[in-house]
């Protein structure tokens, strides 16, 4: 019998626009605005109306398949979370590329939890290898000021991890990034690389110096017996909600919405039958159907052979962001 607890966070997409253009991401390549996702920001108006139907979510992944900072109403909706009580983050991911100075001063002054920067390279030439139209000085310019704010209002937030894919043509620099790390007051978040691009060459070095012990997703499945991501669990734990309150489940989602949650509230949409399908066709190994996006989903053929367990969904949620790890 599966426990799950009452949803009282959800992951909004603030933004399905970027201006960079990364090498093996489906927005860099037109493939998530071609789907139900689309191009779009999440609107103030929508977001003030979904805190007030939702007065149980009390907490905010922002990011997911854009750049959250390209919305122009974002220092809005962030003085709109805190005086509802909702903590903000960003976990997924931002390229912090382009930030005006309200936004900066507002994620400190209304006390986002922690941002995960996605900077691949401590010099722009390796940086900028991945990250392509981006600029690593502007980022460093960013975080900087980040800091000047965080020093002026006398607070630690937003945390902050630098996200560091590990490739072959950047593993050179993880011994300079952990020391930009301590300059910016950041964690060290390594992550393995998810496609052929680039692989890693030396293999001891990044196990040793990335601090995770394996050099690719290979390894930390034979390693760790799991996969490396595990993006079913997402649904349970904070369900994934498009721009357009379009609830899309998991993270990957780009084949079917499972409803709105700018029509209904969340709480309503926990007690419907999709979300009882969700948990019989993932955890319970029941046949998916055609309504379901895990009928379109890659990830499915594993989910069918090995269903999702109460101790993975348990492991899942105790996870601990880099950002927010004790020393
Ligand atoms: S910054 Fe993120 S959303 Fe933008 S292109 Fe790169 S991976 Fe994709
Ligand atoms: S099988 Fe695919 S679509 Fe379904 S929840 Fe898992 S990752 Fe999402």
């Amino acid at each position: 019998m599966i426990r799950l607890p009452k949803i009282h966070e959800v992951s909004i997409d603030f933004s399905t626009l970027c201006q960079l253009r990364c090498v093996e991401c489906s927005t860099s390549k037109g493939i998530t605005h071609k789907g139900i996702v689309g191009k779009g920001q999440l609107k103030y108006s929508d977001f003030l109306k979904f805190v007030e139907t939702n007065p149980q979510i009390k907490r905010m992944e922002m990011s997911n398949w854009g750049e959250i900072f390209l919305n122009p109403e974002i220092a809005q909706i962030i003085k709109c979370a805190y005086e509802h009580g909702v903590t903000l983050y960003c976990g997924n991911g931002t390229n912090f590329n382009h930030i005006d100075e309200l936004t900066l001063e507002f994620l400190v002054k209304y006390k986002v939890e922690f941002l995960n920067l996605s900077i691949d390279g401590a010099s722009q030439e390796t940086y900028a290898k991945y990250r392509i139209n981006g600029q690593l000085e502007k980022v460093l310019k960013n975080i900087e000021r980040l800091n000047h704010y965080k020093k002026q209002y006398g607070s630690d937030y937003p945390k902050l991890s630098w996200q560091f894919i590990i490739f072959g043509h950047n593993e050179h620099e993880i011994p300079k990034v952990k020391e930009l790390c301590k300059k910016y007051n950041m964690a060290f978040n390594p992550k393995l690389n998810y496609s052929d691009f680039s692989p890693v060459k030396d293999k001891e070095f990044v196990r040793r110096e990335s601090g995770l012990g394996v050099a690719d997703r290979k390894e930390y499945k034979e390693k760790y017996q799991k996969e490396y991501k595990a993006p079913c669990y997402h649904c349970f734990d904070s369900p994934q909600i498009n721009w357009n309150g379009d609830i899309l489940g998991c993270s990957v989602n780009k084949w079917k919405t499972l409803g709105n949650a700018f029509d209904k509230s969340i709480a309503q949409w926990e007690e419907g039958d999709i979300y009882r399908k969700l948990i019989d066709v993932l955890f319970e190994g029941r046949e998916c159907t055609e309504e379901l996006p895990c009928f379109h989903c890659p990830n499915y053929k594993k989910i069918k052979e090995k269903p999702l367990t109460q101790e993975g969904f348990d492991k899942y949620i105790s996870y601990v962001p880099p950002a927010l790890r004790k020393e």
